[in-house]
């Protein structure tokens, strides 16, 4: 268990901050594999992948120089990719999708991932390894907000492989 987190015993229990499975651990390797790949291609390199039951429904980046659309986040690539999927699922079904990130997901992320009714949210780099000019509001991350959030709180898994996801930053900081 490398994952470091800043936060007292209770304050983790209310945000459901959860350790990575060894599945998890392989998955983060694939959305930080697909972030590094976007860069080497010029791209915005944040990574993200929704899984179900096994089965990758989607894996994508942020594709911003694609698009031009600057809320096509990795998250929002991914959660479009498997719009379909998603909307056919029960909330049985739901239940099981995990959500993977390089960096811990904005606001605008949160949100979608929760209309959507993901519940499981597992990523690499924390907010507070971004630069802040990067981030929606100060001081807000998701383990803050997620007792808040009206459809129940997200189980997070965070930090995985967190050092990989700071060098993915990192790359994106010296082209920029
Ligand atoms: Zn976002």
């Amino acid at each position: 268990m490398t994952t470091q987190y800043s936060m007292p015993p209770e304050e983790l229990k209310s945000a459901n901050l959860h350790a990575p499975t060894d599945l998890d651990e392989q998955m983060i390797d694939k959305v930080l594999e697909e972030a590094n790949r976007a860069i080497d291609q010029g791209k915005a390199g944040v990574g993200a992948m929704i899984l179900w039951r096994g089965e990758i429904l989607a894996l994508g980046h942020n594709t911003f120089e694609e698009t031009g659309d600057m809320t096509a986040h990795g998250e929002m690539t991914v959660l479009r990719q498997a719009a379909r999927r998603l909307s056919q699922m029960s909330a049985e079904e739901k239940a099981d999708l995990s959500i993977y990130v390089t960096l811990e997901p904005c606001l605008m992320c949160l949100s979608a991932i929760s209309f959507v009714g993901i519940k499981r949210v597992v990523y690499s780099a924390l907010a507070e390894d971004a630069n802040e000019e990067q981030w929606v509001a100060h001081g807000i991350s998701i383990d803050k907000l997620n007792s808040s959030l009206v459809r129940g709180p997200l189980e997070l898994v965070a930090g995985v492989k967190r050092e990989a996801g700071k060098a993915i930053l990192a790359r994106m900081h010296k082209r920029s």
